[in-house]
Formats: C-alpha cells, sequence, structure tokens
C-alpha cells in the first residue's frame, strides 16, 4: 500500500460515528476551555439585543427522567439558536426548593406518617435540615443530567427558592397585594387534603389525573317539616358526613315541586325527578298529591334528626336561620331529588349561600379533619370514616330510605392521592378575581404557538377564583404578617433588616426566615403594645416559585430581562407555574401585562406504549442512567424530531438507534468524505472559497443545486424554529442531509473526485469549497439541537482547515438564506429529474437489471416542461440513470412502442411520465456491468481493512471467476483500478495460488477471491 497522504482527520475522526466517545470529548473539551462562560460574557458584551429568560426551576425532589430531558432540551436548543442568532439570554438556572412535595419526599424518609407526628418525633429544625438535604442530594443528579445532556444553563447563576434573599423578594410581591388590599384573611371553604393536612389552591384541585374513581355511599334521607307531621323532604348525598354540619335545604325556586304520596308519608321532591327517584327506590305504589313551586318552600323550618347527638347543632337549631329551606338557583333539578342539603363548613356553594344570608357556619374540624368536641358523639373521628356511623343514626331514627355503593370520579390529592374534603378554614387569600379581566387581557397578549394549549389555558384563567396562598406546613417561605391577640391589628413585614428593627428579642444572628425560627420572633402592637405573632402559615409553594421574575434578579435586571422574550414547561403547568407567575406579575406591576412574551406548553413524556411513568409501573427511565449507555446527541434529536413539542411523546429506547442515529451518522459521514478528499487536495478554505469557484467557472449545477437546496433547508429550519415546530425543523434538516446530500449530491460528484489528475484540480476544489460551504452550514444549522456533534465536526474539520475560525461552534452565527444563490428553476429541474430517476430504477428493477449495470439507453416520455428539465441536465441524468445515451419525446415513438410489447424495452409509467429502458447488453454492456459488481466487492474489502477512500493501493488481485467472465472483464481492468483507488489489477483464471492473502465474496451465487497486496 502506498499511503501517499495520510491525513490527521482519518486520526481525528474515527471510522464509525461514535457519540459517546465525541461527546466525552467535547464536553472535556467546553470545561477545560470555559466555552460556556466564555460565550455568556461575549454575547453580553456583544449583542443584537437582550431576549430575556427566567428558568422554570424544576423541583428537588426527585431524579430528573427523560420528561425532564424533554423540557431542558428545548430550553437549550432554543437558548443556542438565539444566541446564534445575536442575542444575549440570561440562561441561568433555578431551583424550586421549597412546598408540599419536598416535604413528603422527606417525611417518607424518615418514616413519618403525618404532620403531627412529624412535629412531635423529628421537630421542625431538623426537619428542615433535612428538607436542605434532600434537595441537595436531588440538585447533584440534576446537574449531572444538565452536564450529560449539554445543557447550556448557568449553574453558578442558579436562584434558590428557600433563601432568605430570594423570600425577601417574593415578600415584596405580597406587600404590594397587601397594599392594595388583595391579600385577605378570611373563612374560605378550602379543598383540603387529610394526608398532607394543608389546603390545597384550586388550580391543584384540577390537576391532571387528580380525579380517580373511588367508591362512596350512595344515601338518600329524609327531614320532616317541622309544621307537619307526616311530610318530608327528600333528599340525596354521596357524603354522609356532610349531614354533621348541615345548616340548610335548598331548592330550585323556579321548578315545580311535588309532594309524592308514599304509604303514609308525603314527601317532597323536584317534579320532573319523582318517577325516576321512585323507580331508583324500587317503590311501585306512589301518587303525587299536590304540587308547588320552589318559591313557596322558602322559609320552612325542618326536624334536623341528628340534634340530641350533637350539642353544637342543638344551639344552632335555636337560629331563625338555621335548619330551614331557602331558594338557589344552583340547585339542579335535573339530578337526584332536586334538594339539597347545604352544610357551609363542607361546600363552596353552601358556604357563600350562608355568608349571603349570614346562617352560621358549622366547621368542627381540626388539622386531621378529625371532628372536634362539639359533635358530641363523632368527637375524634375523621370526616369521612363518620359516613357510617351518620347512615346508623339516620337509620335509628327513620330518615333513612335508602343507602347503596357507588363508583364515581371524585377529586384525589395530587400529591398523596387521598380523598379531598371541602373544609371552612381560616385561610390567607389573594383576591385574584378581583383583577380577572385584567390577568386574563395580559394572557390574551401572550404567544402561545399552538391554539389548543393556549384555549386552555385561557379558559382556566376565566374562571377566576380567588388564590388560597396560605399553607398549614412547615418548609416554605413564612407568610410575613403578626398579628395582635389583644386587638385584632396586623402587621406586614416585608424585609429581614425591618423585621429585626421592630422584634422585641433580637434573633441570634443565624436567623433565617424559616419556620421556627421566624415564629419565635415577636413585635409589639402599635395600637396596644400588646405582643403581636406571626401568622403560623407558609406560603403556597406556587406562589414561591410564580415569584422567580423578580425575586431571582436584582431590580435592573428585572427591566432589562423581564418581560421574558420565551418560556417553556409542561402542559401540567397551565394551573401551576404559568399561572402564578402571570398573577404575582398583574399584582406587582399593576398592569395586564404578562412576565413572559411567549410561552410553549410542551406535552407530557410517556413510555413506549403510551402509559404514564411512574414509579409504581417501574417504567420510569432515569436521564443519568440513560446516558451512561446512550448518546445525549441522539437523545436529543430523538426528542425533537419524534413530534410536536406540544403532543405526548412515547419515548421508546429502541427507536433512538435506529433512524436518529442513523441521520446523525450519515451527517458524520458526509464531513468525514468531504475533508478526507479535500486535504487530500490540499483544498485552502480561505483562498478555494465559492466565489473563487464561482468566478472561475469551476461550479456546476449539481453544485449550483444544492447551494439553491441549502438556502431554501437555512428558511424553513430557521421558521421551523421560530414557530416551535422544532419537529419540522429537523425534518428539513434530516431531509436534506439524508437526502439531498448524501443520496443525490454525492453519487452525482463522486467520480470526480475519484482521481488525482492535477487537470482536473480545480473542479475538485470547486467541489470542496460547495461541500465546505454547505456542510459547515449544516454544522451550524445542526447546533442547536445536536451540540456535541456540531461542535465536534466544528473543532475537528472546519476549524482545524481555518484557525481564523471562532473558537467554539457556538459563538458562529446563524445562517441566512441568501436570495442570491437560490435558484427556483434549476430546483425545478432537479426535482423533475429526480422524479424520471425513480422510475428508471423502476423499470430496472421490473427487469432484473441491478443499477451498477450500464445500459445503452433510456428513452423518456413526458411532458415538454419535464423533457426540457431532462436536456438542461442530460449529462447528470446519464450519469445516475447509468446509461450510455437518453433520449426525450412527448409522445411515444411507434418502434419503441412496437419493441417494447415485443420485450425490448422494459418499461414503467408513473405520474404521466413514461420511462423505457433497452434491455438488451453487449459484451462491452456486461463487461462494464461484471466490473462495476467486482469493484463493489473489492470497495468492501478496502473498508475491511481500514483504508481510508484516499489511499492508494499497489495491487489488487481477482480469482475464481469463470472463462466467460474473465474475458469479459479484460477490457475494463484499468477502468477497474481507477474505481477501487489501485494502481494495477490482476486477474487470476483458476483458483487462487496459495500466498496470497485472500478473500472470499458470493458474485452471482458463484464465488470470487480477492487479495489486497
Ligand atoms: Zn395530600
Ligand atoms: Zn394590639
Amino acid at each position: 500500500m502506498t499511503a501517499k497522504f495520510e491525513a490527521d482527520s482519518g486520526k481525528l475522526l474515527s471510522e464509525d460515528y461514535r457519540p459517546l466517545e465525541i461527546e466525552r470529548e467535547i464536553r472535556e473539551f467546553w470545561e477545560k476551555n470555559n466555552i460556556q462562560e466564555k460565550l455568556m460574557e461575549f454575547r453580553e458584551k456583544n449583542n443584537l439585543g437582550v431576549a430575556g429568560y427566567v428558568e422554570g426551576p424544576p423541583t428537588l425532589n426527585g431524579i430528573p427522567h427523560v420528561g425532564h430531558a424533554r423540557g431542558r432540551v428545548i430550553k437549550d436548543l432554543r437558548f443556542r439558536w438565539r444566541t446564534m442568532q445575536g442575542y444575549f439570554v440570561p440562561f441561568w438556572a433555578g431551583w424550586d426548593c421549597q412546598g408540599l412535595p419536598v416535604e413528603l419526599e422527606v417525611e417518607k424518609l424518615l418514616g413519618v406518617k403525618n404532620k403531627r407526628e412529624l412535629v412531635e418525633r423529628v421537630g421542625e429544625e431538623r426537619f428542615i435540615e433535612e428538607c436542605k438535604k434532600t434537595i441537595m442530594r436531588y440538585h447533584r443528579e440534576w446537574v449531572e443530567a444538565d452536564r450529560k445532556l449539554g445543557i447550556f444553563i448557568d449553574q453558578e447563576k442558579a436562584y434558590w427558592t428557600y433563601l432568605d434573599n430570594y423570600i425577601e423578594r417574593e415578600w415584596q410581591y405580597l406587600k404590594r397585594a397587601w397594599e392594595q388590599g388583595l391579600l385577605e384573611e378570611g373563612y374560605y371553604v378550602v379543598a383540603y387534603c387529610p394526608g398532607c393536612q394543608t389546603s390545597l389552591s384550586s388550580a391543584e384541585v384540577g390537576y391532571e389525573g387528580s380525579y380517580k374513581e373511588v367508591e362512596d355511599p350512595s344515601l338518600y334521607f329524609k327531614f320532616r317539616l317541622a309544621e307537619s307531621q307526616n311530610e318530608y323532604f327528600l333528599v340525596w348525598t354521596t357524603m354522609p358526613f356532610t349531614i354533621i354540619t348541615d345548616m340548610m335545604l335548598a331548592v330550585h325556586p323556579e321548578a315545580e315541586y311535588a309532594k309524592v304520596k308514599v304509604g303514609d308519608e308525603k314527601w317532597l321532591i323536584a317534579r320532573q325527578r319523582v318517577e325516576p327517584v321512585m323507580q331508583e327506590l324500587g317503590i311501585e305504589k306512589y301518587e303525587i298529591a299536590e304540587t308547588v313551586t320552589g318559591k313557596s318552600l322558602e322559609g320552612l323550618k325542618y326536624e334536623y334528626p341528628l340534634k340530641d347527638l350533637i350539642p353544637r347543632q342543638a344551639e344552632l337549631d335555636k337560629h331563625p336561620l338555621v335548619h330551614r329551606v331557602i331558594c338557589e338557583e344552583f340547585v339542579d333539578v335535573n339530578t337526584a331529588t332536586g334538594v339539597v342539603h347545604l352544610s357551609p363548613g363542607n361546600g363552596e356553594e353552601d358556604f357563600s349561600a350562608a355568608q349571603k344570608r349570614g346562617v352560621p357556619v358549622f366547621a368542627p374540624f381540626d388539622d386531621e379533619v378529625k371532628f372536634t368536641e362539639e359533635t358530641g358523639i363523632f368527637s375524634g373521628v375523621f370526616a369521612r370514616d363518620a359516613d357510617a356511623m351518620v347512615v346508623e343514626e339516620l337509620r335509628k331514627r327513620g330518615a333513612l330510605v335508602k343507602v347503596e355503593t357507588i363508583r364515581h370520579e371524585y377529586p384525589t390529592c395530587w400529591r398523596s392521592h387521598h380523598k379531598i374534603v371541602w373544609l371552612a378554614r381560616r385561610e390567607y387569600f389573594l383576591r385574584t378575581d378581583k383583577i380577572n379581566s385584567k390577568v386574563v387581557e395580559a394572557a390574551e397578549k401572550v404567544e402561545y404557538f399552538f391554539e389548543a394549549p393556549k384555549n386552555r389555558f385561557l379558559s382556566f384563567l376565566k374562571e377566576g377564583k380567588p388564590w388560597c396562598i396560605s399553607r398549614e406546613r412547615v418548609w416554605g417561605a413564612p407568610l410575613p404578617i403578626w398579628v395582635c391577640k389583644k386587638c385584632g391589628a396586623k402587621t406586614f413585614i416585608a424585609s429581614k433588616k425591618e423585621l429585626i428593627e421592630k422584634a422585641v428579642e433580637s434573633p441570634p444572628p443565624n436567623f433565617e426566615l424559616h419556620k421556627p425560627w421566624i415564629d419565635h420572633i415577636l413585635i409589639e402592637c402599635e395600637k396596644c403594645g400588646n405582643l403581636m405573632h406571626r401568622e403560623p402559615f407558609v406560603l403556597d409553594t406556587w406562589h414561591n416559585s410564580g415569584a422567580s421574575p423578580y425575586a431571582r434578579f436584582t431590580d435592573e435586571e428585572f427591566q432589562k430581562y423581564v418581560p421574558t422574550e420565551f418560556l417553556t414547561e409542561g402542559i401540567d403547568q397551565t394551573r401551576g407555574w404559568a399561572n402564578s407567575l402571570l398573577l404575582e406579575h398583574v399584582i406587582l406591576t399593576g398592569k395586564a401585562e404578562a412576565p413572559y412574551k411567549a410561552f410553549l406548553f410542551q406535552g407530557l413524556t410517556q413510555d413506549a406504549k403510551g402509559r404514564k411513568m411512574s414509579k409504581s409501573l417501574g417504567n420510569i427511565i432515569e436521564v443519568n442512567k440513560l446516558l451512561e449507555k446512550a448518546s445525549a446527541d441522539v437523545c436529543r434529536f430523538y426528542l425533537m424530531r419524534k413530534c410536536s413539542p406540544i403532543e405526548f411523546m412515547n419515548f421508546d429506547l429502541n427507536e433512538l438507534s435506529r433512524r436518529p442515529y442513523q441521520v446523525l451518522s450519515t451527517l458524520y459521514h458526509l464531513n468525514r468524505f468531504f475533508v478526507q478528499n479535500a486535504e487530500y487536495d490540499n483544498f485552502n478554505p480561505q483562498k478555494h472559497t465559492l466565489e473563487w469557484a464561482k468566478k472561475h467557472g469551476h461550479l456546476k449545477k449539481p453544485d449550483l443545486w444544492l447551494i439553491s437546496k441549502l438556502q431554501k433547508t437555512i428558511e424553513e429550519c430557521t421558521v421551523g424554529l421560530e414557530k416551535c415546530e422544532f419537529n419540522t425543523a429537523l425534518a428539513e434538516l434530516e431531509d436534506f442531509v439524508v437526502e439531498i446530500v448524501s443520496r443525490f449530491y454525492v453519487p452525482m460528484i463522486r467520480k470526480e473526485l475519484w482521481t488525482d489528475d492535477p487537470e482536473t484540480l480545480n473542479r475538485r476544489l470547486a467541489i470542496y469549497a460547495c461541500l465546505w460551504h454547505v456542510l459547515k452550514t449544516v454544522t451550524l444549522l445542526s447546533n442547536p439541537a445536536t451540540p456535541f456533534l456540531s461542535e465536534a465536526l466544528y473543532q475537528k474539520i472546519y476549524r482545524r482547515l481555518d484557525p481564523t475560525l471562532h473558537e467554539s461552534v457556538n459563538f458562529e452565527s446563524w445562517p441566512k438564506p441568501d436570495e442570491k444563490l437560490r435558484d427556483k428553476a434549476l430546483e425545478e429541474d432537479f426535482e423533475n429529474l429526480l422524479q424520471c430517476l425513480s422510475i428508471v430504477y423502476s423499470a430496472r428493477q421490473a427487469a432484473k437489471l441491478k443499477r451498477r449495470w450500464p445500459l445503452r439507453i433510456a428513452v423518456i416520455v413526458a411532458s415538454e416542461k419535464i423533457c426540457e428539465s431532462l436536456r438542461n441536465l442530460h449529462e447528470v441524468f446519464i450519469e445516475l440513470a447509468n446509461v450510455k445515451a437518453a433520449e426525450y419525446f412527448q409522445q411515444p415513438p411507434e418502434n419503441i412502442k412496437a419493441e417494447a410489447t415485443a420485450g425490448k424495452w422494459s418499461y414503467v409509467t408513473e405520474k404521466g411520465i413514461t420511462v423505457f429502458i433497452d434491455v438488451y447488453r453487449d459484451e462491452k454492456l456486461l463487461g462494464e456491468g461484471l466490473m462495476r459488481d467486482v469493484a463493489r466487492r473489492v470497495q468492501s474489502l478496502r473498508k475491511e481493512l481500514g483504508y481510508v477512500p484516499t489511499d492508494i493501493l499497489d495491487n489488487v488481485h481477482i480469482a475464481g471467476l469463470e472463462e466467460e467472465n474473465v474475458r469479459l472483464l479484460r477490457p475494463y481492468l484499468s477502468d477497474m483500478a481507477e474505481l477501487v483507488r489501485a494502481k494495477k489489477v490482476h486477474l487470476h483464471s483458476g483458483l487462487p495460488e496459495a500466498e496470497a492473502k485472500w478473500h472470499e465474496y458470493p458474485l452471482d451465487e458463484k464465488k470470487i477471491y480477492i487479495a489486497i497486496a
């Protein structure tokens, strides 16, 4: 072998695409050279503008899985793209550290079952230390996942939602609400989780998957009218325990009610519900005695049957408004009996009906949702456990009509899956209902990229409920309100400094803004001089993270970066972060403005079978484990390419090694092909530019076509990214790499590169100029999606050939399409050519003629337009069709038609185009075809033995051919030598001699032997 040229590239770029090796090397390159830091500094100084960003902080209560990876890759892709476009993006990390999700994780770790046990056995101080340890442990996992994935987020500048400086700025939001009268204390009915022992916001109740099918009693019972001995209201409920807190019955004012005679009794029930209810109760003998309007029932007193058991109810019964019938529009007369019992202590509508009329609220529950002493025999019983007791007591008193069990959808806690209970509790609320029109107006101005998530978000916002922001938990930002126990005065403290100044006793120096320490601080009441205690609540964790646009920045940064240009989170954040960010920003600024100009909601990521990833199914794919064996680039490409970002994605491990790997591998090998040939011919990118090639007329139609197609790809790829259609952007890129460059362009020019003839050197250099331009541009376009491969190609090829290039591909500018390089007429010609070519292949297949075998002639019958295109590209066409000649007609020539019927031509018609190919091969054509067949086997042996394409072999030996074939092949030996890059090819008749290292290959069901020496 003569190693005329030993390309460095051969060593730099391994023969196979090995992404894991590349990624390890590039990660080290980035870290050793501080590329990320330099990039930030560079863009902070040199930019076309600022693209504000605030990180949606992942909660540090679990290990990152592929669903998280998808979101993080979208963020990083966007960051790299905007940075290349010349914008400065403050792509700084942030971590959500507090709140129920973290507390529950720690409770589990400590083996604690509920809050009381936690406070008694563990203590708040130790609990908080454990919370901090836990978030730090998960933090390490997240940073490692970011590093493996190549996420260029600045970890040094991360914000932490639990730190004092963050909490102080969060308080600024609340202070604005307090000043505007939007922060209120009140008795409200809240959704309450008995497991977590805290209230949930209405947003949390609606979380994806929180409604579960559960079993509940289905109870019909009757309350007797006080003024009558045999008239009853018939009522239905699935929550018998609420009868303990019953205060009123409600009917619809306009509806008709019937008095139904059943035995000796008359039951009051909505007229239209008589038949279905009687049927359900299995009562056949009944009649309607009379009908009355709902309105006429208003004010009637009924006998509350459990008075003797519940001391407080006996007292309340004396109240003039208690245990009476009221009229309410919300009563639905299309279900149950059309008579509803109301428990203001356990229902939202019930509560407001009571508030409106001044009816007392009876909410006798402790933190574990157990009944208090006011309830007599029910004292100490957990609310839902009282169901059976209540049913039994009603039975004893003859008030029970029927009880069964039903299965229905009922909201459960999104964290602990306990059945939610509605309770009237003392809470703090942001009266976001008062500013709802501003909130909706702000949200309408935001770009969401896709209609469905936009509509979903807006319709949720329009509900406009008050936001319960108090939580009866430990690990959270404290509510900074102190109350005087004596006079009830309240003070809002907005900073640590203010708190220290007002504290009766100075707190210790290491004091932090958390429970339990902050609760030890007492301040003096300005009104009466008594001591004020802090309200014991912490803030909803969504309020905590929703404060990030103000809390994570300085005032100056806040001015520069907010509203942010673009944010993206999972669709589940419709009710979460996207919502809390918006509400808090409107409160803070007083304007109908969102803190983000655009918000992309991502679909969730599921397993290969479309199931939700969960611990119980054991189908969670952790990022760090996955990337020990899988390539980050391939994963990134797969995550972005498989479907639209708003779709639910089924992540299938088996798919990684298929198409995504093949696409990246093709890009890798194209670059390798380019650099090996280019270096062999001493290509100099500074000298041999496209302009140089154009000026000297060295560019041919395939080159111009390729360059034109590149412009289209740049344009469509950019548009795809702008619209957040990452999958379409990458599909464009993939199509360009795999189809245009690899499948079509390379075969068009390969032969021209297959020589080292000095006469044609300039033409070869022009091809390299073209490939340099095209492949380098593709490397830049790929960078946002596959940064490791792009950087590797940039360093190992482009920067090595042109040391004046930037230190990293990330400093490059995003390519812009150049209209001057676009030639739409030429693109159309090529499109027609490719279409005809595929019909040629069909015709060959029909006649079992391999593409490698040259044929005498192809005749194309097509429209004038297509014929014109083929004439324009005649040389390219006969080269790719592998025919010696081609003729183009609009009508099939008569003689060919006749000969085709006789079998001399193979022909195929598709889309109005007919291709005839001459199936007859003379000795010359047979010989050349055979030569190509054998050459192909020599090529694969070359590769097997590790020769690079530019290596020139001394001798190639062929043996084992039949005599007839030897005769056919002999005239083509020099052609073959050129094709396989060898000095000489030797033919041996008969079986090979023993001394050579022979390799056996099949050829048309026989065997041939090849040796390279
Ligand atoms: Zn819960
Ligand atoms: Zn006071």
